[in-house]
C-alpha cells in the first residue's frame, strides 16, 4: 500500500516545485517516501544567511516532519540514510540525515553535499 506523502503548506510546495534538486537528495527522498512516507516542512529558502544548505542551486536540503513517524521509526530512518550515504568524506562527523532541535522544535533535516557518495555496504 502506498505510504502517505504530505506537504506542510503552499509555501513549501512552491519551494519544492520551483527549484532544481540534487539527484542524490532526490534519491534519498524517494527512498524515504517509498518505504515510510513523509511530510515536507521546508525546501528551498532564502533567510539571507550564507552557508544555508537550503539556499543552494540545485537544492541540497529538505526538512521532514519528525513527528510524522513514531520516535523509534524516525531514528531508524535517520540511521538507515546515514548507513547508506556518506555526506562528505573530508568531514566524517557530518551526516546526510539529522534529527535535531533547531530552536523551532525538533526537525528531520536531510542534506547532501557535492562530495556525498553512496557507501559500499
Ligand atoms: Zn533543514
Amino acid at each position: 500500500m502506498p505510504k502517505k506523502i504530505q506537504i506542510k503548506d503552499v509555501h513549501v510546495l512552491k519551494a519544492l516545485l520551483n527549484r532544481r534538486i540534487d539527484g542524490r537528495l532526490l534519491e534519498i527522498i524517494l527512498w524515504v517516501a517509498q518505504e515510510y512516507g513523509l511530510c515536507f516542512t521546508e525546501g528551498w529558502r532564502d533567510l539571507g544567511r550564507s552557508g544555508d544548505v537550503h539556499n543552494t542551486d540545485p537544492l541540497r536540503a529538505v526538512d521532514l516532519r519528525s513527528w510524522f513517524y513514531r520516535p523509534d521509526v524516525a531514528k531508524e530512518i535517520e540511521a538507515a540514510i546515514n548507513a547508506r550515504w556518506s555526506y562528505d568524506h573530508r568531514r566524517p562527523e557530518k551526516n546526510c540525515a539529522w534529527i535535531h532541535n533547531s530552536g523551532q522544535g525538533v526537525h528531520f533535516h536531510v542534506q547532501v553535499h557535492p562530495n556525498t557518495r553512496r557507501r559500499e555496504i
